[in-house]
């Protein structure tokens, strides 16, 4: 076993040295470094366009699915050995996509055979971009409270309502999306719904943040048409998948707390004040537990053996991490990491990436929802 593990390791590095493009071996400096797909994606260079050609026709885009719907099928060890391999050259990954990271778990789970063949592929390959439509005006923590409908019209579904936060919706092609199709129980009346966002009826309108960024919108249906066959699970049975997905969602955003390729801040970060330098040593160690905590989550969560609420302990954990790595950052910089707009600040770079991180405890759910689900269901403590 460990034999045929290294022979993967060896191969799987003389592949990666022969095939990733050494641009996509640099830091990601911009958004367009990061390649997200889709119908209308433009390609930043031709190494990016390369790298995620070669790495799809591998079945790399998503190393752990089965090779029938565009993966490898890696066990979760080949699989971290990539990542590892990955990370040793600083390769990027060669396709960000919600597609991967959310909806092909739940799909894989709770979609029909026709489901899967359907769009698997279409997500390994990065051709569909896809968003996320569960938040609401008046439903956010509240997630079960939705109100947008879906009715059963014989031979379609009607969409009426409206979502919010809807992150890179006027980029996405399609979207999954939470509706309500019954309203005889809260969260016993919702389904899942997949449809494009070039149905007539859909519309986004961008929510310009004080960043001057606008990475998400208002999301608008009126009278949309969905065919029968795109509700994933079962009719008034999406709450399950909804709640599924979110356990992925939370394993992404659990991973900003690893920090990237980032390594030690002590490294980094060399002020004078010995205060500020406690501080960075007491994060390095938090961080040094958090990666250990990490591969072992990780790996029992690949493997469907991890608590049902371990998602939230590691999203907490992940993302309240990140942000005092970023404000420590922030502090060491001193008054010039707060320039915005110079060359010398790479165009406020730490400003806009520590900015960026207070969503870290919003997004996915928020810390305290969070630690209501750990207390609830990891500490047994009385529901609230
Ligand atoms: C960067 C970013 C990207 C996002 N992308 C998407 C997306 O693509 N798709 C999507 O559907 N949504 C998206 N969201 C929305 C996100 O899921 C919600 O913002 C989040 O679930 C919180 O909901 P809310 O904003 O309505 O806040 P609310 O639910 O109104 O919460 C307000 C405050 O009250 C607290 N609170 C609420 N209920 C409780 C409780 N029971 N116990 C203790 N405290 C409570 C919350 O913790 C919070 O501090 C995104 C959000 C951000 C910041």
């Amino acid at each position: 076993m460990t034999a045929d593990l290294d022979t993967f390791r060896s191969q799987t590095r003389d592949w990666l040295e022969a095939n990733c493009p050494p641009e996509m071996r640099e830091p990601i400096r911009s958004d367009a470094d990061m390649c997200w797909g889709g119908r209308n994606w433009t390609f930043a260079s031709d190494a990016q366009r390369l790298w995620l050609e070669r790495m799809v026709e591998r079945g790399w885009t998503v190393p752990h699915w089965p090779k029938q719907y565009g993966g490898a099928g890696l066990s979760p060890t080949e699989a971290k050995v990539l990542k590892e391999e990955m990370a040793r050259i600083g390769a990027r990954l060669p396709l960000y996509s919600f597609g991967i990271s959310m909806l092909g778990p739940a799909l894989l789970k709770f979609g029909s055979e026709e489901q899967k063949n359907r769009f698997l592929p279409e997500i390994a390959r990065g051709e569909i971009r896809w968003c996320q439509g569960y938040s609401e005006p008046g439903a956010g923590s509240d997630l079960a409270g939705l109100q947008t409908k879906a009715e059963d019209k014989g031979d379609h579904w009607l969409v009426n309502g409206q979502k919010v936060w809807t992150s890179y919706a006027d980029k996405a092609d399609w979207i999954f999306c939470l509706v309500r199709t019954s309203s005889e129980s809260k969260q016993g009346g919702i389904s899942f719904l997949l449809f494009d966002m070039e149905t007539p009826g859909v519309s986004t309108k961008p929510i310009l943040l004080i960043s001057g960024n606008s990475p998400f919108c208002e999301t608008f249906f009126d009278d949309v048409k969905v065919p029968k066959d795109q509700v994933v699970g079962e009719v008034n049975r999406g709450w399950d998948v909804a709640k599924y997905l979110l356990g992925h969602e939370r394993e992404m955003i659990a991973g900003m707390g690893l920090g990237g390729t980032g390594g030690s801040l002590g490294k980094m970060l060399r002020p004078d004040d010995p205060f500020l330098r406690a501080d960075i040593a007491a994060f390095d160690v938090d961080a040094l537990a958090f990666a250990a905590m990490s591969e072992r989550f990780f790996e029992m969560f690949k493997a469907g053996e991890a608590h049902p609420a371990s998602p939230s302990m590691m999203k907490y954990a992940g993302t309240e991490l990140n942000k005092r790595r970023h404000e420590l950052i922030m502090a060491a910089g001193g008054s010039d990491a707060l320039e915005r707009d110079s060359e010398r600040s790479k165009n406020g770079k730490s400003a806009r990436d520590w900015l960026r991180t207070k969503a870290n405890s919003i997004e996915g759910g928020t810390s305290e929802i969070q630690l209501n689900i750990v207390a609830k269901h990891i500490l047994g403590l009385p529901g609230t």
